[in-house]
Formats: C-alpha cells, sequence, structure tokens
C-alpha cells in the first residue's frame, strides 16, 4: 500500500529535500473547516514512531508532546502527529486535494506494512511557491569540501568580513553552511538567524578563498523559491 505523504517541512538549506516553508503556506479556513481539519489530524492510525520530537518552525515554543514524534495515517495519506498544531496555532494551509477527501473515520485504518511516498507533497508545495531553491547546494560537511584544512580557510575568510562576529562557533558552522560549488557560492546561518550568501573566487584547497561579493537575508523566508511548473 502506498500512501501520500504530507506536512514535512524545509529544515535545512544544503539539504535538497524540496520541502515548504510552512510560513509561506497560510490558510483562510472557516473556523469550522479549521475545527474539522484539526480533529480529523488529530486522529488517525499510528504508523511510524520516530526516534526525536519533532519542533515548530515557528519557533513558538510548542512543547515536544504536541509536536509529537511519529505519524499518523488515514489509509490513504500519511502526516506527523504535529501537523494538527500548524493547521490550529499557525493557520498553514494544506493541499486542498486532502481536506476535499477527509471524512470521519468509525474505525482505525488497516495499514499492513505500507510504503510512503513525498511526491504528491513535494510537487504541491512546489506548485505553491513554498519551497526555496537549493537545487544544485550541499552541505559544507559533505563531499569535496570535507577537507579540514579548505573548511578552515573558508571559515578564516567569512570571519574577517563585516558578519564575522555574528558567525556561529566552528562545530556549528561546517553544518550551517551550504555550498555550491557550480555558481561558487556558500551560504551561512548566522547566529541571530540571518543568512548571508558569499560568492568567492575559487573553493581550493591550496588558496584562501577569495570573497567577490556579499547578499544578505533577513530570513530563509527571503531565499529565492523552486518556480511553480518546474519539474520536482
Ligand atoms: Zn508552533
Amino acid at each position: 500500500m502506498l500512501l501520500k505523504r504530507i506536512g514535512y517541512w524545509f529544515e535545512t538549506p544544503g539539504e535538497d529535500t524540496r520541502y515548504p516553508l510552512p510560513q509561506l503556506l497560510q490558510a483562510d479556513y472557516s473556523t469550522a473547516q479549521r475545527d474539522r481539519l484539526i480533529e480529523y489530524l488529530s486522529q488517525g492510525t499510528r504508523v511510524n514512531q520516530y526516534r526525536g520530537y519533532s519542533w515548530c518552525r515557528f519557533l513558538c515554543g510548542a512543547s515536544d508532546e504536541e509536536m509529537g514524534s511519529a505519524e499518523l495515517t488515514d489509509g490513504t495519506w500519511v502526516w506527523p502527529e504535529g501537523l494538527a498544531h500548524y493547521v490550529s496555532e499557525h493557520s498553514v494551509r494544506l493541499p486542498t486535494e486532502f481536506v476535499s477527501t477527509i471524512h470521519p473515520t468509525e474505525q482505525a485504518a488497516e495499514v499492513p506494512e505500507p510504503t510512503v511516498s513525498d511526491e504528491f507533497w513535494v510537487s504541491w508545495a512546489i506548485e505553491q511557491g513554498a519551497v526555496p531553491d537549493f537545487r544544485g547546494w550541499e552541505l559544507l560537511n559533505t563531499n569535496w569540501l570535507s577537507q579540514k584544512e579548505t573548511q578552515e580557510r573558508l571559515l578564516d575568510a567569512i570571519r574577517l568580513t563585516a558578519y564575522g562576529e555574528h558567525v556561529l562557533p566552528e562545530y556549528d558552522f561546517i553544518f550551517r553552511v551550504a555550498v555550491n560549488t557550480n555558481s561558487k557560492e556558500c551560504l551561512v546561518e548566522l547566529t541571530d538567524d540571518r543568512y548571508v550568501c558569499y560568492r568567492v573566487s575559487e573553493f581550493s584547497r591550496d588558496m584562501v578563498p577569495n570573497i567577490v561579493s556579499v547578499r544578505e537575508f533577513k530570513s530563509i523566508l527571503d531565499w529565492p523559491r523552486i518556480p511553480a511548473g518546474s519539474a520536482p
């Protein structure tokens, strides 16, 4: 049985999951519609239990228990148990395809050995213009920039810029930097939630990267998004 997964969110620049930012999906549900949706999302059969709790992307301070660590299903769709929170607390919009098919269930869905697909959710999210465009980007701690010396040279160059004092400590740094080796750019998450994109002359093991231009983004919400109509 193939379940359509919904309700997964963008996590880290450089991780090419094509998940959306919930801040860009605002709903105008009526109170009745919303209550019905929240009730439905709170029911469902538990299918997958993960090791860690999810966290609210609006950073509202919701508890671990509220965000949950399991997935729920109705036998057609599957969603994280924290999805109800996004609808109730942040008026996040879900696909019409899902909302229009929900129906009260009298008994728990039987889901023998389900498999899950993100395909619908990702395509829908791109059509909404809600997915940050990190095609071609990767995290700094993967692949070719993995050499410690290169990382340190890049870090040294960035620390010398106007944003240097807001750069995360070194350990966090390698998990908060995405690089695009085609466009020769790197994106750094600062300690105050801003992002800075540096274009460098060359990524090289043998030289200190020369920063040729800098763009600042107030938050990840300002980053370019995958245009609607693009293939997922
Ligand atoms: Zn929240």
